[in-house]
């Protein structure tokens, strides 16, 4: 079955284009003119990703984003025209997996779209990982060491997610920055090193013994599990 899409955008032109190539690129396509239409959608036919603009009325794009990260893990990208949201999206942290500038191309978005699919889809293939007392759960975007919930960013929990899935394989930083964000933090593979030094700060405070993410010096990161 093809992926569902919802489309929520204000600007008639802008939202015709969208959903008239969405179609023609293989989606099933819904959309909303505002905020509020676009919740009782979501309600209504459980999208598989949601383009979202941020100014939108009735609702705003927020308050949507919010609302809709309280109820799951439905992928958002988000559609701004404004460099400081993109700043604010980045910033808060509060579960956009990707977002686009305005202007950009059709073609760029269906990009985006196929990117963030693939990677909700691998996470969500299984139902839990398990590596000594570690259990991973990715769609409730839970990590839990000997019964304790570990306080995870969405940051650090994917990418222990993606180092969990693929035990003993390196991935160097820029692997890491595409597979997690997408194309989010480009340029800034460094911020790769913090959120790794809190995670593992983070696992060494919960009483996980039974693996380590190691540094490979020169390349990036493994998860090590022992026996
Ligand atoms: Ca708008």
């Amino acid at each position: 079955m093809e992926p569902v899409i919802l489309v929520v955008e204000d600007e008639q032109i802008l939202r015709d284009m969208l959903v008239q190539h969405l179609g023609q690129e293989g989606f099933a396509v819904a959309q909303a003119v505002d905020g509020q239409e676009a919740l009782q959608i979501v309600e209504d036919i459980c999208p598989d990703l949601i383009v979202l603009d941020l100014m939108l009325p009735k609702l705003s794009g927020w308050e949507v984003l919010k609302s809709i990260r309280q109820q799951g893990g439905v992928p958002v990208i988000i559609l701004t025209a404004r460099a400081d949201e993109v700043d604010k999206l980045l910033g808060l942290e509060l579960g956009a997996d990707d977002y686009l500038t305005k202007p950009f191309s059709p073609r760029e978005l269906t990009a985006r779209i196929k990117a963030v699919l693939r990677r909700t889809h691998i996470s969500s293939a299984v139902a839990s990982i398990n590596i000594g007392n570690l259990t991973i759960h990715p769609t409730r975007m839970e990590a839990v060491v000997g019964g304790h919930e570990l306080p995870l960013t969405s940051t650090e929990f994917k990418i222990l997610l993606l180092l969990a899935e693929n035990p003993g394989q390196v991935f160097s930083r820029l692997h890491i920055l595409e597979r997690v964000f997408g194309d989010m933090y480009e340029g800034y593979e460094r911020t790769i090193d913090t959120h790794i030094s809190n995670l593992r700060h983070k696992i060494d405070s919960s009483g996980a013994s039974n693996f380590t993410i190691k540094t490979v010096y020169g390349i990036g990161y493994k998860l090590v599990a022992e026996e």
